[in-house]
């Protein structure tokens, strides 16, 4: 039985029972009068269980020597309520069996507080401590929320390419794929012969799915795609990640607004069910990681988001007499200083800012009558910055094609994505959100290289 079974199992109130536990040892105590204690877990949820080991159990002597933490067991008894205080049930142990001794010199995982960098250089064993845990948990259920959004709004999941030739942001951060002959590499054995190419072609790992889920919303309608994201961002911020997850929903026949409301409906719906799937992780960030997370997200939840055109915003930032670091003026990217401005110091609220400047934006994006802005959105929120980027997208022919020219892309390289211009074209929006920065508020941690299993960061693809 899991823990996570035991404590539910508690707060029925129907814990006086026979049950086998298999976990890791986190803590033992030995007492001279023939008894330890052992405190176990097994990532099924943050409690541990107390077990207690008597003289009875057979093989006793030996197999608490050879318990230390780190260690594997698996012990069956009796669940007793407690007489010590901070712990309501304990495990009577009849029989144990240790499963895997952990030497003791080296485990690197002992009695205190690791700071999160010794952490992340031993990335296969932090899911044992108690953060990572939650953040495992926590990550589950946030994917869960994700697509039981989108299922119960009849969206189709999708799956697009990660070998891709279109560079959806034309921001040229993407990763090229090579081909490794491994059989030329056996004969040679000196020299490594890497290949160019996707045999004879050149092509990338995606760093979006929206062109390829276009040809879904254009087909059978509201689609999302879900998966990892590939983007060669030589920089090491506390935002940026080389590989992350992203979550792209495409609808057709949705203008900038109605994308803004599913956006905002979206956040809103998946943050909540987070904080009722996991109330123990989710108080344990607030105490532990950041103390004033819960309050946060409550706010996000309850109060509607702020919209404003990327203009105003600028206005705002200039008036604001701040001095940042990067000058503010129209037409800049803005940076996550002026974001966190915004959502923290300004409206204290998650910010939509759209109608962007055309020049920062990719060709994709729909053109305003202005003809100096694009309908693109961007969800800001506390702590985070930008979570969410999305647009409704250009669907006339002719203003898509004169905007790749100006953007020196070639239209035949995306004579497929113009042919859903040519056939049948409608009004049509999406965005993508990233999973991991949508952790990074929900958990309160302040490193995307803590919020992901294995970090894919520069110099850092080794496990
Ligand atoms: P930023 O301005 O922060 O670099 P972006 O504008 O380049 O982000 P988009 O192309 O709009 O990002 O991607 C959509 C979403 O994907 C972003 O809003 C963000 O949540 C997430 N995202 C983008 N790049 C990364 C990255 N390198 N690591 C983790 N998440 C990312
Ligand atoms: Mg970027
Ligand atoms: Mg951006
Ligand atoms: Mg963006």
């Amino acid at each position: 039985m899991t823990l996570s079974k035991i404590a539910k199992l508690i707060k029925d109130g129907q814990p006086e029972q026979q049950v086998e536990v298999a976990g890791w040892v986190r803590t033992k105590r030995e007492s001279k009068q023939a008894f330890a204690f052992l405190e176990l877990n097994d990532g099924s949820s943050m409690t541990g269980l107390q077990v207690i080991v008597d003289d009875s159990v057979p093989g006793f002597a030996e197999s608490i020597k050879a318990i230390t933490t780190g260690a594997s067991v698996r012990v069956s008894g009796i669940l007793k309520e407690s007489p010590g205080k901070g712990q309501s049930i304990e495990l009577h142990a009849a029989e144990l069996t240790v499963l895997g001794t952990a030497d003791a010199q080296t485990y690197p995982l002992q009695k205190k507080r690791h700071s999160f960098e010794f952490l992340r250089e031993i990335a296969h064993l932090r899911p044992r401590t108690n953060t990572f845990g939650a953040i495992a948990r926590v990550r589950n259920a946030l994917c869960a929320a994700i697509h039981n959004f989108f299922q119960s709004r009849g969206f189709l999941y999708i799956h697009t390419p990660v070998i891709t030739t279109s560079d959806c942001e034309g921001a040229g951060t993407m990763f090229q794929v090579t081909t490794l002959d491994l059989a030329k590499l056996a004969q040679v054995k000196t020299e490594i012969d890497y290949g160019q190419d996707f045999f004879g072609k050149q092509a990338s790992l995606t760093v979006s799915g929206q062109l390829e889920a276009e040809t879904f919303a254009s087909s059978v309608g509201d689609c999302y795609t879900f998966g990892p994201t590939f983007r060669a961002e030589n920089s090491n911020t506390t935002r940026h990640l080389a590989e992350f997850w992203m979550v792209e929903p495409e609808m057709p026949f949705y203008e900038l607004n109605d994308n803004m409301d599913l956006a905002e409906s979206f956040i809103r719906t998946i943050l909540a069910d987070v904080l009722a799937a996991c109330p123990e992780d989710m108080e344990f960030f607030n105490l532990r990681i950041e103390k004033t997370i819960l309050e946060t997200l409550r706010n996000i939840i309850d109060n509607d988001f702020i919209r404003l055109p990327y203009t105003e915003a600028v206005e705002i930032l200039l008036a604001s007499g701040q001095e940042f670091e990067y000058p503010v003026s129209w037409g800049i990217d803005l940076q996550s200083e002026h974001e966190r401005f915004l959502t923290e110091q300004h409206f204290k609220q998650p910010v939509i800012l759209y109608d962007y400047p055309r020049s920062i934006k990719p060709f994709y994006m729909r053109c305003n009558e202005d003809g100096k802005t694009v309908r693109a959105m961007d969800v800001l929120v506390p702590r985070v910055g930008e979570i969410i980027g999305g647009s409704q997208r250009e669907e006339r022919l002719d203003v898509l094609t004169d905007r790749m020219a100006e953007c020196g892309l070639e239209p035949e390289d995306y004579w497929w994505y113009l042919d859903l211009r040519r056939y049948g074209s409608v009004p049509h929006s999406g965005f993508g959100l990233g999973l991991e920065r949508t952790l990074l508020l929900l958990t309160g941690m302040a490193n995307i290289r803590d919020v992901i299993p294995f970090p894919r960061t520069p110099k850092n693809a080794e496990f």
